[in-house]
């Protein structure tokens, strides 16, 4: 079992397989990268499946892949099977933006994929086309289509902005209600890469707007997860995750590993450590002993406000960690 220096017990890792993406969200990557990391940096699919075995024998029991938009990386279904065949009851879990599932959905499926979080900001083709920068939606729908056909159980993600999605949030929420997928509302979390005109809307707003039509109760916190949920009148669940906040950090179960190997404790925290040259040397007596240093450093609480209380802006790129 892997425990941090809090007492916490870490069984969930997040694995960026890339940091390129075929959109540019305003909120994440408006524009290209000035330089990539060059692809002989990124682990191989075997190197990151190398370090996630030490992972698993060690207590993780849940990993999802993320990116970047891992859809974009080759033979992603080929990594999906390596680690699902490693581990059967492994909890296995993909975030993409759906662009690319009306193809992959029924492969990463039968390679032992369970479930995806999609990104839908939008139902509107000229607002999606706005944030996303490409004329998306109708292809991404289609791409949910295919996870939900192929037995994939989805969930759906959307960062609420200012004059962009305001006006559609119970739009996204009755979709979600009426194909069934729970949807998560996630505060707009600043970052430098991000557009200076993405501006977020925070919980309050968010359950303002949703309040104009249904009636909901604040559900009692169960798990890790860092999503509040609220249960409509009529028995629908959806949640908001609100970054800005630490009361999540208590039950905190994740570390994230990056492309090119580096292993975050926290999102919010500038700490990290490679595992990179261990994983290549094959040693991975010293791939366990980092994974351990990195748990012992896992801070308490994210350090996403200043003492003052008030947002602090990260270098970290959103595409680079995975989200
Ligand atoms: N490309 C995939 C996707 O679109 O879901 C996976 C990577 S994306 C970085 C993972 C998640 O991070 C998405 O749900 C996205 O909405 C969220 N995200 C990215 N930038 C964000 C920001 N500045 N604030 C809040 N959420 C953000």
């Amino acid at each position: 079992m892997l425990v941090d220096g809090y007492g916490r017990k870490v069984d969930y890792l997040r694995v960026s397989v890339t940091e390129r993406c075929n959109f540019r969200c305003q909120y994440c990557m408006p524009e290209k990268p000035f330089s990539w990391v060059p692809k002989e940096n990124l682990l191989t699919y075997e190197e990151l499946f190398k370090f996630i075995k030490v992972g698993i024998d060690e207590g993780i029991t849940k990993v999802r892949i993320t990116g970047g938009e891992p859809l974009l990386r080759e033979g992603l279904e080929n990594f999906v099977k390596m680690i699902a065949d490693y581990k059967e009851d492994i909890d296995l879990a993909l975030t993409t933006n759906a662009y690319l599932l009306p193809q992959a959905a029924q492969k990463l499926s039968d390679a032992g994929l369970k479930r995806i979080n999609v990104s839908l900001d939008s139902l509107k083709d000229e607002v999606a086309e706005k944030i996303a920068q490409k004329d998306v939606l109708k292809t991404v729908l289609k791409g949910i289509q295919a996870a939900t056909d192929a037995g994939l159980k989805v969930k759906v993600n959307c960062v609420p902005m200012q004059g962009v999605n305001d006006n559609e949030l119970i739009d996204i929420l009755e979709y979600c209600k009426e194909k069934g997928y729970p949807v998560r509302f996630i505060e707009y979390m600043e970052n430098q890469h991000a557009t200076d005109v993405a501006k977020g809307l925070n919980s309050a707003q968010i359950q303002d707007i949703i309040r104009k039509k249904y009636n909901f109760t604040k559900l009692e916190r169960s798990g890790s997860s860092p999503s509040q949920d609220y249960k409509t009148e009529d028995g629908y669940v959806f949640g908001i995750i609100e970054p800005h906040k630490d009361d999540f950090c208590a039950t905190c179960n994740r570390i994230r590993l990056t492309a090119s190997g580096v292993l975050i404790p926290c999102l919010y925290f500038e700490d990290a450590q490679s595992i990179k040259d261990a994983i290549q040397e094959n040693d991975i007596d010293k791939a366990a002993a980092i994974l351990k240093n990195v748990l012992a450093n896992k801070p308490e609480k994210n350090k996403w406000n200043d003492e003052d209380g008030d947002a602090v802006t990260s270098t970290r790129a959103f595409y680079e960690t995975g989200g």
